[in-house]
Formats: structure tokens, sequence, C-alpha cells
């Protein structure tokens, strides 16, 4: 029995140190991270910007309430916005809590409680953004949820326009369901999004969690669709290793969340900025996001190849293999490889390394994957 309490699946390896896509765990053994703690480190392990930043913080001021100025935040606020359509940002923490201050904007905003979100949609563990959570298994033994949600199946035109009626203020979903499984959107449907917003004024809620911060090519997933979302909300990679989210929203909605409304204590501290402004500082440049679409291309190009057998979906450094069977033992086989991974929905296998990873890293993950899926298919 453990100190901790078994709220995860925790596999057998200790990691200590890592450097760029590598980490090494206490028996010294190597692996490549392509899980990059779940879609976090943008720039790999112990990237020498993101140490520095970190370390130079840390000898100025570590933290202060959001009672006084910083002009630290609205810098980082306005390289989140700039070349957006958005114009204010809130910062919290997790992504859970950016999908929170979400929800409570658009009920404040609208004056309406349902929210439309979807089947397999991943949104976070707090109460809010459970009940968002289209998924069962996330919300099994937590009931009464928040009852304001209805859930309608991905990509269903039908279902979706048959689902909108006057108390629907806004509509939440991932432009890629990360955790779902690699779900996309289809244009078609995103369309219909976009369509039933403007005619009805529903807000739309875009939760880039997952997809935000150049983990699908571009700065963020939406602008890869025809949506316009009011809000979006991240968090992950854009501390690239450190705990920090944010809500994006449009200048309509700049009134609804007066002083004392919404607040956290270490939403945007100094030392999450600093690390969160180095990570765009990078992020955000044109070459690297070219660089992320390049290896993306050069990845995908390799596992079809390598996989003829295998779908592969997802769009830039968020891939993943169709599996027809659970994927966890491919996972552990490629964790004996020296390949980390993680899964999505039941029979996907997710491929996420940091934005930084090299071609050659790629390569060598490629082999494993094609050992692995051969080796087990045929056992
Ligand atoms: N939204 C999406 C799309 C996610 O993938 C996740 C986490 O996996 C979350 C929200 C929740 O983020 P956090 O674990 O930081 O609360």
């Amino acid at each position: 029995m453990s100190s901790l309490f078994q709220n995860y699946a925790r596999r057998p390896v200790h990691l200590v140190k890592g450097k760029g896509t590598i980490v090494t765990d206490q028996a010294g053994k190597e692996y490549l991270d392509f899980t990059s703690g779940i879609a976090v480190l943008s720039l790999g392990h112990a990237h020498p910007a993101i140490v520095q930043a970190i370390q130079q913080q840390s000898e100025k001021l570590w933290h202060t309430s959001n009672l006084f100025e910083s002009p630290e935040q609205v810098q980082l606020a306005t390289s989140l916005i700039e070349h957006t359509h958005f114009a204010h940002v809130f910062f919290c923490n997790s992504g859970a809590e950016a999908n929170e201050a979400a929800i409570k904007l658009a009920r404040k905003h609208t004056g309406k409680h349902t929210i439309i979100t979807f089947e397999n949609s991943f949104h976070g563990r707090t109460f809010g953004a459970m009940s968002a959570t289209g998924q069962d298994k996330v919300r099994l033994g937590f009931g009464p949820l928040l009852e304001t949600f209805r859930t309608v199946p991905f990509n269903d035109i039908e279902q979706l326009e048959a689902s909108v009626d006057d108390s629907v203020g806004a509509i939440m979903l991932e432009i890629i369901q990360g955790e779902g499984g690699v779900n996309q959107i289809t244009p078609e449907f995103a369309q219909v999004v976009a369509d039933i917003c403007a005619s009805k004024g529903i807000l739309l809620i875009v939760d880039e969690v997952q997809t935000g911060i150049g983990r699908t090519g571009t700065r963020f997933a939406y602008e890869q669709t025809v949506l316009k979302p009011d809000i979006i909300t991240l968090a992950k990679g854009l501390g690239g290793g450190f705990p920090i989210g944010a809500m994006l929203g449009t200048t309509e909605l700049y009134d609804t969340f007066g002083p004392g409304t919404h607040g956290t204590t270490f939403g945007g501290n100094p030392l999450a900025v600093a690390v969160a402004q180095t990570v765009l500082n990078h992020v955000f440049e044109e070459e690297f996001l070219e660089a992320v679409n390049e290896k993306s291309n050069y990845f995908q190009e390799k596992l079809k190849v390598a996989l003829p057998g295998h779908t592969i979906v997802g769009t830039g450094l968020l891939l993943g293999i169709v599996c027809d069977v659970d994927v966890q033992s491919y996972i552990q086989k490629a964790e004996q490889a020296g390949l980390l991974l993680v899964g999505a929905g039941p029979n996907v296998i997710r491929l996420l390394p940091p934005l930084t990873v090299a071609t050659e890293e790629i390569d060598q993950a490629v082999e494993i994957l094609s050992s692995i899926l051969t080796f087990v298919s045929q056992t």
C-alpha cells in the first residue's frame, strides 16, 4: 500500500533526469520521451533558455499576489493575443482551471446555463470541467454532475442541430480530441458549429489545452479551421513543464468578469510567467512553427511506410496510430525498448514528442514502433 492515493495507474519507471527528448531512469536507462509529459514539454526537457529564465526569476521574485500590478503578465498576455482576434487574458494554473474560468465566463455573459459538449471530449477533473467531459469513465461515481452540459456525438451535424435550443449559451469543443482518441473535427462539422454560433448568438469555447502553443503546427489549432472562438483555454505546452493555464477572450467579454468575480492565488505567478514567456518567444517564431510542420510531415511519411496496415491520425506533433486492439501491451513493449508513449481512447497510440524533437529521434522511434507493432501482432 502506498502513501499516495491510487488515482494514477503508475508505470514502474522512476525518471530522474531529462535533456531534450531523452529521459533517464534511476538505473541509468535512457528513453525517448514521446509523451512530453502529455503534451507539456514544448521545448523538451531542461531547455537552456527555460533553465536560465527560471534561474534568473528565482533570484528576483517568486510570488506576488494578483493584488498588485504585473507588467510581466501583461507582456505574456500581449504575446498570446497578438495576431489573434482575442483582446484579454486570464491566467491560472492548469487546464481544468482554465476551463472552469471559461464555463463561468460564458454562463455569466450569456445568462444561459446550457453548454453543449461532445462525446469523447476531455476538459479536466474539476467539477465543471468533469461535467463538461463526454466520457463516462471520467464521471462515474461522482454524480450528480452539473446538469447544464448537453453531450452530443462529435462530428454529428444532425445531432448537434437537434440539440440547440434557447437555453444554450455556449458550445465547447476540442479541435482534436487528444485524450479521447486523437479525433479531429471535420471541416463540415466546424462550418456548422460556426454557422450555429453566428446565427443564434451562442458563444464558442475552444479547449486548446492540448492542441495549443504550436502542438499542431500553428499557434493554436483553431487557426486551421473556419472557427473564430469567443474563448480559448490553454495550459500544458504554455508552461513547457511549469504549471500555468490561461483563458483568452474577445473584447465583448471584457466587462463580464469585474473585480472580485473570479481569481486564483497562484495564477500568473512570476516564475510561471517568466517560463511561459520564454516558451512563447521560441514557439511563436515562424521558423519554429515551420519546423514543427516539417517534422510532422516527415514523421507521418515514415510511419506510413513502416506501418502500412495502420491509420495515422492527427496534426502537427499530436499524432496517433490507430490499432484494432487495446494499446497497453504495445506501450509496455515500447517502454522496454526505450520509447515512452501514452494511449488515447481505447485503441490509439498517441505520439507527442517535444516540439524540438530531432529527425534522428523520430527515426529511432519509428524503428521501435514498427518492431513493437509487428512483434505484438505476431504473438
Ligand atoms: N483539456 C484538455 C483538452 C486536456 O487534454 C486536458 C488534460 O489532459 C485538460 C483539459 C485538463 O488539464 P489539466 O490536467 O491541466 O487540468
